[in-house]
């Protein structure tokens, strides 16, 4: 039924488009648009992608010997197609991070309301800091219970309301109140927001002054187990270096099992269950837990140098205005073997993405010349935490309030053409219209996210230019299969994230075939080719969060 109200609301956007002025993509002729377009190379998308995440490649780590083999490829096959230098006369920009692993003999103390509480770490938490610190401590800081930790100015929601945590350690739900309250008129429903990522949380009770900030984990509202933060936060971790190497972040970021949050709300004499009901509610006020957490880290780190490659074709009419695509060229490298196999290859994630990325760069080259410019980043760091694309949207080699647009990929099909495409955070920016259209051109219909509850939209590297409010677009893949059905291609989608995410075994297999990730390029181009050949400014839709923030950048 969701879906099936997503889709009328599309189809009301794309008349609304229609409405629009002169420069409505909509009124202007559609068929010469796409006439002429590219045939995009079947064998030389899967030559890059059988290079790319070959053994050769190392499975691509960030600052390792297969990074260095990989900006090789990408920077020749940039110059053989004919793309200038992106970064002033560089198609590199450096991406200064750094590995801090904790020590993970570390532990936290919690005094107050009874004998001190010591919290093991691993078992009951984990812990990090971006400080680029050797020792880093926290001591007797108060607890406070803040809820979500939402504080949206545009709807009115301040979970920070009334209280000030500057040095405390604050206390805070994953997820938002639409998902612990299933009301779509609240936060999105199930749908998860930019609000309900853990990323966020550690942001807005920084910009809030507190000193720690624990969230608390439950499978559901997170979206995966607990073992996932344990393999995700034990062990080294990256950051970007910054100037003052990260002094002006939290000290410690933590997650808590529920079960050890609920001994901490015990220990005040309050309900978990009843505040975190109250937690969802508009009016919810913060409180102290009465109890202060002591903790210290032990680090040790590594500072390194990993790399975005950027490419750019000129615009014949309006050079200094951009359509971006990106992908991120990174995997694991090599780690823990799994089966005999300590490669990372990273085939589907996110060697299909770079190869694509370098076929549309090839199509566009070789094709009309467009009015205006187009830019092919390749970002760096992404399986570290969106780090590449976080440092590009920081430093942009091209003004981001004149990049009208945004397709970021970020795992292909490999099983087959489909009829549908798959559009995570369908319904967020009027993108979603120019996509219908070239999926439409082809007789192929687009489907929203199939688990909006798990937030991918904020999991992958267009958010971080979402962020300074870049309208992106993150298409998926499409599971109706033209032959053998939507079972199919669902099984087959399944396989891949139950066998082979994050694994060794994620490399190019016999059966793969490659006619859906070109069926689905043709459409991410056409996207491409009507923006840069129009005058469009496609926006996010009304009420979305960051159209604010793209709507100030653009004065
Ligand atoms: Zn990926």
């Amino acid at each position: 039924m969701k879906n099936l109200l997503s889709l009328l609301m599309a189809t009301s956007l794309l008349v609304a488009c229609g409405q629009g002025g002169d420069d409505s993509a909509a009124t202007a002729p559609q068929e010469p648009m796409l006439k002429g377009r590219m045939a995009i190379d079947e064998a030389s998308y899967e030559g890059h992608l059988r290079t790319l995440s070959s053994d050769e490649f190392e499975g691509r780590g960030p600052a390792s010997a297969g990074e260095e083999k990989t900006i090789q490829y990408l920077v020749e096959q940039y110059k053989a197609i004919g793309l200038k230098p992106g970064n002033g006369d560089s198609y590199v920009q450096d991406v200064p991070v750094v590995e801090i692993t904790a020590d993970p003999s570390t532990s936290a103390t919690i005094k107050g309301s009874g004998d001190d509480l010591t919290l093991t770490y691993g078992e009951d938490y984990v812990s990090w800091t971006t400080r680029v610190q050797e020792e880093v401590n926290v001591t007797e800081s108060e607890l406070v219970f803040v809820g979500y930790g939402i504080n949206a100015p545009e709807v009115g929601w301040n979970d920070y309301d009334g209280i000030d945590v500057t040095g405390k350690t604050v206390i805070v739900l994953v997820n938002d109140p639409g998902f612990a309250t299933q009301d779509d008129a609240v936060f999105g429903g199930n749908a998860m927001t930019y609000y309900g990522r853990y990323t966020y949380k550690y942001e807005e009770a920084n910009r809030q002054g507190a000193a720690a900030t624990i969230i608390v984990h439950k499978t559901e509202d997170a979206a995966y187990p607990w073992s996932v933060v344990e393999s995700s936060w034990i062990g080294g971790k990256f950051s970007l270096q910054t100037e003052n190497d990260n002094a002006d972040k939290l000290a410690i970021e933590a997650w808590i099992q529920e079960e050890d949050a609920r001994t901490l709300f015990d220990r005040a004499g309050l309900s978990f269950d009843d505040m975190k009901a109250a937690a969802a509610k508009p009016g919810f006020k913060a409180v102290s837990l009465n109890q202060t957490f002591t903790s210290t880290i032990k680090n040790s780190f590594k500072k390194l140098v990993s790399r975005n490659v950027v490419g750019v074709l000129p615009g014949a009419k309006k050079p200094d205005e951009y359509f971006l695509y990106m992908a991120h060229w990174d995997h694991f490298g090599v780690g823990a073997p799994i089966n005999g196999d300590n490669i990372y290859n990273g085939a589907l994630d996110n060697a299909t993405g770079t190869a694509g990325l370098l076929e549309l760069a090839e199509g566009f080259a070789t094709g009309k010349p467009l009015e205006r410019s187009m830019v092919f980043l390749a970002v760096a760091a992404e399986e570290q935490g969106l780090l590449g694309s976080k440092h590009f949207a920081e430093n942009p080699t091209v003004p981001l309030n004149k990049v009208v647009a945004g397709l970021n990929m970020d795992g292909l099909n490999y099983y087959g053409a489909t009829k549908d495409l798959e559009v995570v955070g369908f319904g967020f920016s009027e993108l979603d219209s120019y996509l219908e259209r070239a999926a439409s051109n082809e007789g192929r219909y687009l489907v929203p996210d199939q688990n909006p509850e798990k937030g991918y939209y904020f999991r992958s590297d267009h958010f971080e230019l979402a962020k300074f409010g870049v309208p992106m677009i993150y298409p998926g893949a499409g599971i109706d299969h033209l032959t053998l059905g939507k079972e199919y291609g669902q099984k087959k989608a399944d396989d891949y994230v139950k066998n082979d995410y994050h694994q060794p075994s994620d490399e190019v297999k016999d059966d793969w075939v490659f006619d859906g990730a070109i069926s689905d390029l043709r459409l991410f181009y056409d996207v491409g080719l009507m923006i840069a050949n129009s005058g469009d400014w496609p926006n996010w839709v009304e009420g979305n969060h960051f159209r604010k923030i793209r709507d100030q950048s653009m004065q």
